[in-house]
């Protein structure tokens, strides 16, 4: 039985096909998210992947900030559940899920089961999201993704004390003019992020294994700033930009295992 995943973000959309809730054939992440093509075109190349067709997928359940927007699913489902449903899938000893997305962050705590005990979310300004990141790369002129190895060169850590997007950024130019190393203004955009991520972290405390989700994840110098921050080590989830597809894949399988008990029953 083939069951498909839709993650549409603020700037990313993503897709992975199932089958038979274990197997992924397919994960596809597309770096626009809600109200672009990204949707369709994430679909269709995880059915190319997959190598199926659309009407051969049982049920489509469809999650993140976008989901409201999506007219092909069967079912809607939040990213927190998706989030904990993907996660404990991957790492059952997870306790709590740090997801950093495009335009907000997560700390989402699970029990023993993986059901979601307690969560928290900034979701109402860019610091410490990957927007932030994204600003800063195109000051330092690079792409999101290169952060990681200029940040990986630095020889020290220039600070950044604005929280506001908009003032680090006027910072951020100021320390290169001033001179400071491109490298080492990286290690202070980092650690921005951490702290701020780090702060919202604290209101719902940490329980080990810590595990990391979303685009940022990908960013090991952002990782590696946060267990720094937190004084724990973090576990990065596999493909962790498709954590939340795949839970809301999973989701669409076990409600119809669900379904067709009740009809043997
Ligand atoms: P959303 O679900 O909100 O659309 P994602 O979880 O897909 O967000 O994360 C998007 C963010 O991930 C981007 O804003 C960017 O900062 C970061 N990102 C995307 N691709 C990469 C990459 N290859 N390396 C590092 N960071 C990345």
């Amino acid at each position: 039985m083939l069951t498909m995943g839709v993650d549409i973000g603020s700037a990313s959309s993503k897709v992975v096909i199932l089958r038979d809730g274990a197997e992924i054939l397919a994960g596809v992440a597309v770096p626009v998210g809600t109200g672009t093509t990204g949707p369709a075109r994430a679909l269709q190349q995880a059915l190319e992947i997959a190598k199926v067709e659309r009407d051969e997928i049982s049920k489509v359940v469809v999650t993140g900030y976008g989901r409201m927007t999506y007219e092909g699913a069967d079912e809607q489902v939040s990213e927190i559940t998706c989030h904990a449903k993907g996660v404990h899938h991957l790492i059952p000893s997870a306790r709590t899920i740090i997801d950093i997305g495009g335009q907000d962050a997560k700390v989402i705590k699970l029990d023993e089961q993986g059901y979601v005990s307690n969560f928290v979310m900034n979701e109402k300004c860019a610091a410490g999201t990957g927007r932030f990141l994204e600003v800063m790369a195109r000051v330092l002129e690079v792409h999101v993704s290169e952060l990681e190895v200029l940040g990986d060169k630095a020889n020290n850590v220039v600070p950044i004390s604005s929280t506001c997007t908009v003032f680090a950024e006027s910072e951020v130019i100021s320390q290169l003019a001033a001179g400071q190393k491109s490298s080492d203004v990286v290690a202070g955009i980092h650690q921005s992020v951490a702290r701020r991520v780090a702060g919202l972290a604290g209101r719902v405390g940490i329980t080990p294994t810590v595990v990391i989700t979303g685009g940022v994840a990908q960013n090991a110098g952002v990782v590696k700033a946060l267990e720094k921050e937190l004084k724990i080590p973090i576990t990065v989830a596999p493909r962790s930009q498709l954590t939340g597809a795949l839970g809301a894949a999973l989701i669409a399988f076990e409600s119809l295992v669900k379904a067709s008990n009740k009809t043997v029953g």
